[in-house]
């Protein structure tokens, strides 16, 4: 295999700009990234989101001047999530190589991944392909929080012309066609505060909170859904609890997070539903309690057809490689195309990258080079099999 250099090298320049979410800083990205495009004579924008935020748009147009219906997108994020408290085996923006792996924050989610699809566009650019329809490159900020930048491409019209979209989050180079969709709540129990000497004279937000809590967390809560054969069924996680100021006062508010994913067979207007009479229940059985429910993140989940000629074009490359399966799969967490699809309903979405999931969001994350190197080569024959070349 002939080991682009540049792309490593590159792949090491991202890793070492700290685009730590919060709070992002993904404009130091974008720049690096519209600096080799433009040095390559790809058209850009930069999408300013404010305060060092940005996203970076680059395309390749249809050679025979775009009459060509068809548009492919090619997405990654740029931003990635905190290093953690525990201390990593290397610098994790040192994007140190080691045995074959290039470690830092932000290898394998999804600086990787990103890099290879970009080194794609270059390798079409540099081979002088002429592409049968149109290559739009959708680098987004804030994925890992809400995905605020897919959400801005998706409402400012960048969605709209696509016919396809390849997302290059690392799946280990397995085919992901589904995930989960995300509906995270913010539960507040109010009550009123009294001496913790006198508990008769106050009203236990914590107390209230944990009826709350056992309730929805008990086996005898149960969503109704039908299991999805890839995805599953739906699941629920208490992520943050905080409440009470003092030893001796009795507490008036108590917040928890609660992370609850979804399967296709459920929307999350029904979910919030179930939740809010899981509330009510504990409400009639107790007197004095008083719960708030706030949706503070709501992303749809996504699932294209096993039989989509896109999924089919996708498997039928993907096979040509081996060690990778053309087998189709679906994965929990969410991704931009739970921004990008509802903005084009029905838009075939591929999730496909190089890089272990499993080592997102880790201490000591890295990916392997030679995987990563691989997809430059399979993410240029995906783009020019579907576009087709003149
Ligand atoms: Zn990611």
């Amino acid at each position: 295999m002939e080991v682009d250099v540049s792309a490593i090298a590159f792949l090491r320049r991202l890793i070492r700009l700290r685009s730590i979410n919060p709070p992002g800083d993904e404009r130091q990205v974008a720049l690096a990234i519209r600096e080799l495009l433009d040095q390559n004579g790809i058209s850009t924008e930069l999408i300013d989101l404010g305060s060092e935020r940005a996203n970076l748009v680059a395309w390749i147009p249809a050679a025979n001047g775009g009459s060509s219906q068809r548009t492919l997108g090619i997405s990654g994020h740029m931003d990635v999530v905190p290093t953690g408290e525990l201390k990593w085996k290397h610098d994790p923006f040192g994007a140190v190589e080691e045995d074959g792996k290039l470690y830092g924050r932000g290898a394998s989610d999804m600086k990787g991944g990103l890099v290879a699809l970009i080194f794609a566009m270059l390798a079409l650019k540099r081979d002088g392909i002429k592409l049968g329809g149109n290559l739009k490159l959708l680098a987004t900020a804030g994925e890992e929080a809400g995905a605020v930048g897919a959400k801005h491409l998706a409402e400012t019209g960048n969605v709209e012309e696509l016919s396809a979209l390849l997302i290059g989050e690392p799946t280990n180079g397995r085919i992901c066609v589904a995930h989960k969709g995300a509906l995270w709540l913010e539960i507040t129990c109010y009550g009123k505060t009294a001496h913790g000497s006198r508990p008769d004279m106050g009203i236990n937000a914590i107390a209230h909170l944990t009826q709350v809590l056992s309730v929805l967390l008990s086996d005898q809560f149960r969503f109704r859904y039908v299991e999805d054969p890839m995805l599953g069924g739906p699941t629920m996680s208490v992520g943050v609890i905080a409440g009470g100021v003092k030893t001796n006062v009795v507490p008036d508010r108590c917040y928890a997070e609660l992370d609850l994913r979804t399967v296709p067979s459920q929307t999350h207007e029904t979910v919030l539903k179930e939740v809010i009479a899981a509330i009510d229940s504990v409400k009639a059985r107790t007197p004095g309690v008083k719960a708030e429910v706030r949706v503070i993140n709501d992303l749809p989940g996504i699932k294209t057809p096993e039989d989509n000629p896109f999924v089919g074009l996708v498997r039928e490359e993907v096979s040509k490689l081996p060690g990778l399966s053309h087998r189709v799969c679906g994965m929990s967490g969410y991704t931009d195309a739970s921004r990008f699809v509802p903005a084009k309903k029905g838009l075939p979405t591929v999730i496909l990258g190089p890089g272990d999931y499993k080592l997102a969001h880790q201490r000591d994350e890295y990916i392997e080079i030679e995987q990563f190197l691989r997809f430059i080569p399979l993410y240029k024959s995906i783009i020019t099999k579907y576009l087709g070349m003149l």
